[in-house]
């Protein structure tokens, strides 16, 4: 059965959902439309009160919805609680601040009046991934909620728990039918979905190869997308750094949520003076973690989501093995039932390195060292990918000086990337496109209407 699911942990099948039929899949379709007709002209305190109830009962039974993300896809079990805080954050947030981000515009203009509305355009479809199950779909629901869209959401295969306690949490926080949909569809149906005129936009997080499929449908509809896709961060530190603090900040940056991460660290680029120092330092710590159950509090290594990415990412380090990276920590397997992959770092890995250009999505660190900042910068911009990145430095103008010649969609200085509900989040080159969070997340789905008045 295609929704399923599974512990990573020790193997259990925990739950079984069966896909949409059409007609199921039709009546959800309906009821979206039907519920945005009305949604649309309630006032932004009646939209509020959904929200901020449901990023309150986020907080009241944080355990409840924390233990179902480290059943389904593995996570610590405190990384999972500050998901579902996150979560209530970028809820509360955009119920608190949409009315001001959305608010009318009057333009200066020679005569006459000129206002720009910001309208909802109508039912959208989020396809979204498993690392975060609620972050995800919160950052695509709250703001589009706000905006008086409604939303219908494809949640990943391995977390169908997660999807239904999220659709389930929106329902008892005074959604109507038809606010927040959650479809357990085919592939095949998702491209009947993208292609139905009722569908006004769509959004897509995962992998690469995911959104130029759902980019290409939407583009064939001509349907406005979103694509936040795969990155590989480049971790830079210069000369003058704080070393303890670099190789701490690495670790956190690289092993958060198993390394499943797409703003993860993923490439260390270290200046030639540091390099030694910080390699030795960085491998003695990923050395140190130990696996164990994920809903253990004193765990340090969880499990990744699935029997099936860690057998892609262990034929990753095997390619880029074969291809002269050395391994100098991890590289196989942890020698312990469940989907454990040892933290891993890859040294020596050449430009014909496939390892080189591709996203390592687990605790399997790339490791560089360079001449020189600018060395590390030319390295860091050598990827197709432009989601983040971080500069440490001591000297924090020349860390911003670094940060402005990278080419991301953002850069963070003397620590890795982290998400919160003001900032920004989202890239260039083919780590996709538009932004969630923030401001800028409300204005991608919403009709930028000109009033004029000569
Ligand atoms: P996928 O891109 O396969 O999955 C993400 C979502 O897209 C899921 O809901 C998935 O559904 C759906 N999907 C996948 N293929 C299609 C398709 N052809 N048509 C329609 N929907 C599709 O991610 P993976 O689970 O395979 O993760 C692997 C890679 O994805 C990672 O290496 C990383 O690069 C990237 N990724 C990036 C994330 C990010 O935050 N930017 C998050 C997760 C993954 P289903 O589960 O049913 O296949």
């Amino acid at each position: 059965m295609a929704y399923q699911s599974t512990n990573p942990y020790d193997g259990k099948v925990l739950e079984q959902f069966k896909e949409s039929d059409a007609a199921q899949l039709e009546t959800q379709l309906a009821t979206a439309v039907d519920c945005y007709a009305a949604w649309r002209t309630t006032s932004f305190t009646e939209r509020r009160e959904v929200l901020q109830r449901a990023a309150a009962i986020l907080r009241e039974r944080t355990d409840e919805f924390a233990k179902l993300i480290t059943l389904e896809m593995g996570k610590l079990i405190d990384q999972s609680r500050g998901e579902v805080a996150l979560s209530a954050a970028i809820l509360d947030y955009y119920a608190q601040n949409a009315e001001e981000f959305l608010s009318a515009e009057k333009l200066h203009t020679k005569t006459g009046e000129a206002i720009v509305e910001s309208n909802p355009i109508g039912v959208l479809f989020g396809v979204e991934p498993w690392n975060y199950p609620y972050y995800q779909i919160a950052r695509f629901a709250a703001p589009n909620l706000m905006a008086g869209n409604v939303v219908m959401v494809k949640h990943a295969s391995n977390v169908p728990q997660c999807a239904r306690a999220f659709e389930r949490l929106m329902t008892e926080a005074g959604a109507p039918a038809g606010a927040y949909t959650n479809l357990y569809i085919s592939k095949d149906q998702v491209s009947q979905v993208i292609d139905d005129p009722r569908i006004k936009g769509v959004a897509l997080t995962g992998s690469e190869a995911a959104g130029a499929v759902v980019a290409a449908r939407a583009g064939q509809n001509l349907k406005k997308t979103t694509m936040e896709l795969g990155g590989s961060d480049a971790f830079i530190v210069l000369d003058d750094a704080d070393l303890d603090e670099a190789v701490k900040q690495g670790v956190i940056g690289r092993m958060g949520n198993s390394g499943q991460a797409c703003t993860a660290s993923k490439r260390f680029i270290v200046v030639e003076s540091l390099a030694d120092r910080f390699l030795a330092q960085f491998t003695a710590a990923l050395a140190g973690f130990e696996p164990g159950d994920p809903m253990n509090p004193a765990t340090t290594l969880a499990p990744l989501s699935s029997q099936a990415a860690l057998d892609n990412l262990l034929e990753q380090v095997q390619r880029a093995v074969a291809a002269g990276a050395k391994a100098v920590v991890g590289g196989a397997r942890s020698d312990v039932p469940g989907a454990f992959m040892q933290p891993t770092i890859l040294t020596d890995i050449d430009k014909n390195n496939p390892a080189y250009k591709e996203e390592f999505f687990g605790p399997v660190a790339l490791f560089f060292r360079v001449a020189d900042e600018k060395a590390a910068i030319a390295l860091a911009n050598d990827s197709p990918f432009g989601l983040g990145g971080s500069v440490f430095t001591k000297d924090l103008e020349r860390g911003k000086r670094v940060a402005r010649q990278i080419e991301t969609g953002m850069v963070f200085i003397n620590k890795p990337n982290s998400s919160s509900p003001e900032l920004p989040f989202g890239g260039i080159k083919n780590s996709g496109y538009g932004r969630e969070l923030s401001s800028a997340g409300i204005q991608e789905f919403v009709n930028k209407k000109l009033i004029r008045v000569e």
